[in-house]
């Protein structure tokens, strides 16, 4: 229970719920305990009126008419009660789930890239459904029924005890048996439902993965091998299920096998007391009867729930471990600062942790406010890993960085990031409208300033050409967009708002050259007093730059303007030669 204590505030947190809910629990019980006193009395009215062979029925009659009343009445006030426990206890356990998501949640939005290479995303989502889900099922119905039979408990022995002591202790003899059994039981079908649901998620992560590389799978015509491999997934799936079903299966037959034996062994014994004279009434043999079938539920529950806490206390681990991480990337509480676009990269170095590629390796180098930079290297040479450490994505492993003369680690991040536009090289869109896509960008973005970011990257007539235009859905329920027409909603995304600094990763790779063109010319517009970086592979992208810097392997190996970059040997020169070459083959 030491990490189920960590949740301990949420019972606080909905203290009315909570104790709503034993309150309610309390007092069903009470009521449901009236309808075997009752029935009891009536069955010893009924035999004093056949042993003094009395002859009027009528004063009995009444009697009974009188106690079906009060039993309806009771059942009906347990019946309320026990709907108005689900609705505190169970409620209570749903809010508790609903924070507990979000907590998660935030902890995801909180961790780095390096987080999320290293965690399956089928890892990823379990613990916010599954691993939630089994804490949510201590804190509802494992609390709710360690309530009720603790209470039914205290009630029904002191009730039993009463009639008689040992008669009770006879008769409760077995049920710590049942619910051992019952224990077992549960603990095993706990786990065979763990491997099942694991395999689950293999097989949709692995039908996932296929869904979305269905173009690849068609092209190749790899749809055999595919399936092939599916059906070892699907039928490791089907035997794990199987395996549950039979499992499952004994829990019925279990416990209505341990019902009659508790019956059988009241009516023995209480028939064997009765002929000896130690109890007197058969009533207490009908009511023993009503007692022990109401214990049979809150016994099996006992070993049902402490299965439910072991696994509660499992995901609560993982959830906990997983909450503890530090987010290597950290905020600060700096007040926001106007930023106005000067860059200083000093000794900068970034090593990936994991794949111990030194991506970047000592750059220096300043963009003054309003500057055009571009960069170009070969591919793997640095450049988007350059980009990512201005947003801070990563941080460097040496050296530092200044914007505005602020190292960016000072500066709040929000304040940091919201003063940049990204056009990242892989453009990413949402299953959303195209509007919604470019208002990410800005989340109060007028349709004008929509239209005019969309006119800006050039796909204002792309957009306008599809029937539901702005509104038109993308992605998994809508349509699929081109390579160049996703660049270019993905550059409107970072032109609709007003950045001080704009990243643009290679966004021109899908486009024609004239569309290139275009799009360059109203940057220039867009971008006066701006500062901006566009990495790209093309010279037609880099020429009009205040700056080029060529990066190879990690270093800056040259920089000037294009005029003087052409002039110089080096990669650039080459590149440029190359590609007025193709283009006049054009
Ligand atoms: P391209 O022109 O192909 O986009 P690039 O210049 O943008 O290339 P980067 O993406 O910065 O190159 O990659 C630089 C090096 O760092 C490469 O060797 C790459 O394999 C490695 N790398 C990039 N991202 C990661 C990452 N997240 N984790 C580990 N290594 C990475
Ligand atoms: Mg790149």
């Amino acid at each position: 229970m030491k990490e189920l204590k960590q949740i301990n505030h949420y019972f606080l947190k909905y203290k009315f719920h909570f104790f709503g809910g034993i309150l309610a629990t309390i007092v069903a019980q009470f009521f449901s305990l009236v309808s075997p006193k009752l029935i009891s009395k009536s069955i010893a009215a009924v035999e004093d009126y056949l042993k003094q062979n009395q002859t009027n029925p009528q004063a009995i009659k009444e009697l009974l008419i009188e106690n079906i009343f009060y039993i309806s009445l009771a059942v009906l006030a347990s019946g309320i009660l026990t709907f108005l426990m689900r609705q505190t206890l169970i409620v209570m356990s749903r809010h508790v789930e609903f924070d507990m998501k979000n907590v998660v949640f935030k902890q995801y939005e909180l961790l780095t890239q390096h987080f999320y290479k290293n965690n399956h995303t089928g890892d990823l989502m379990n613990r916010i459904s599954e691993d939630v889900g089994r804490v949510r099922m201590y804190v509802g119905p494992a609390v709710m029924y360690t309530i009720n039979t603790i209470i039914r408990f205290a009630i029904v022995i002191i009730y039993m005890a009463e009639v008689s002591p040992q008669l009770t202790l006879l008769t409760l003899l077995p049920l710590p048996i049942l619910a051992y059994f019952i224990f077992k039981l549960s603990t095993s079908i706990n786990k065979k439902s763990l491997a099942f649901q694991k395999n689950l998620s293999d097989l949709s992560s692995y039908s996932q993965e296929v869904f979305s590389g269905i173009r690849v799978v068609k092209s190749y015509s790899i749809e055999n091998k595919i399936q092939s491999a599916f059906d070892v997934l699907s039928l490791k799936s089907n035997e794990k299920s199987l395996e549950l079903a039979k499992t499952q299966a004994f829990f019925g037959p279990l416990m209505l096998l341990l019902i009659g034996i508790s019956n059988l062994l009241v009516i023995a014994l209480g028939s064997y007391m009765y002929i000896n004279g130690s109890i007197t009434k058969i009533a207490v043999i009908a009511e023993f009867i009503i007692y022990i079938n109401m214990l049979v539920w809150p016994v099996t529950s006992i070993g049902w729930v402490s299965s439910l806490v072991q696994e509660a206390e499992a995901s609560q681990k993982r959830i906990n471990e997983f909450l503890k991480i530090e987010p290597e990337i950290q905020n600060n509480n700096a007040k926001p600062i106007t930023i106005e676009g000067n860059i200083t990269f000093h000794n900068v170095s970034l090593t990936y942790e994991d794949t111990n590629i030194k991506a970047l390796d000592n750059v220096s180098f300043e963009i003054k406010k309003g500057e055009t930079v571009a960069i170009i290297g070969r591919t793997g040479s640095g450049k988007s890993t350059l980009l990512s450490l201005l947003s801070r994505l990563y941080d460097p492993t040496e050296g530092y960085i200044l914007v505005d003369g602020h190292n960016i680690i000072d500066i709040n991040l929000e304040n940091l990031r919201s003063s940049i536009g990204v056009v990242p090289q892989d453009a990413f869109l949402f299953s959303d409208t195209i509007k919604n896509n470019i208002k990410f960008g800005k989340e109060n973005a007028s349709d004008e300033e929509i239209v005019v970011a969309a006119k800006n990257a050039d796909v204002h007539d792309n957009i306008i050409h599809f029937k539901e235009q702005y509104e038109t859905l993308l992605g998994e329920r809508g349509i699929s967009l081109s390579g160049g027409q996703k660049q270019r909603v993905s550059i409107a995304r970072a032109l609709v708002n007003d950045h001080q600094i704009l990243l643009l990763d290679d966004c021109l790779s899908a486009v024609d050259t004239e569309t290139e063109e275009e799009i360059l010319n109203n940057l220039e517009t867009i971008c006066q007093g701006k500062t901006t970086i566009i990495v790209s592979h093309r010279v037609s992208s880099a020429k009009n730059a205040d700056k080029i810097f060529i990066l190879d392997n990690g270093k800056i190996v040259q920089q000037g303007t294009h005029n003087q970059l052409i002039s110089q040997e080096g990669y650039y020169a080459a590149l440029y030669l190359k590609q007025i070459s193709e283009k006049e083959l054009l």
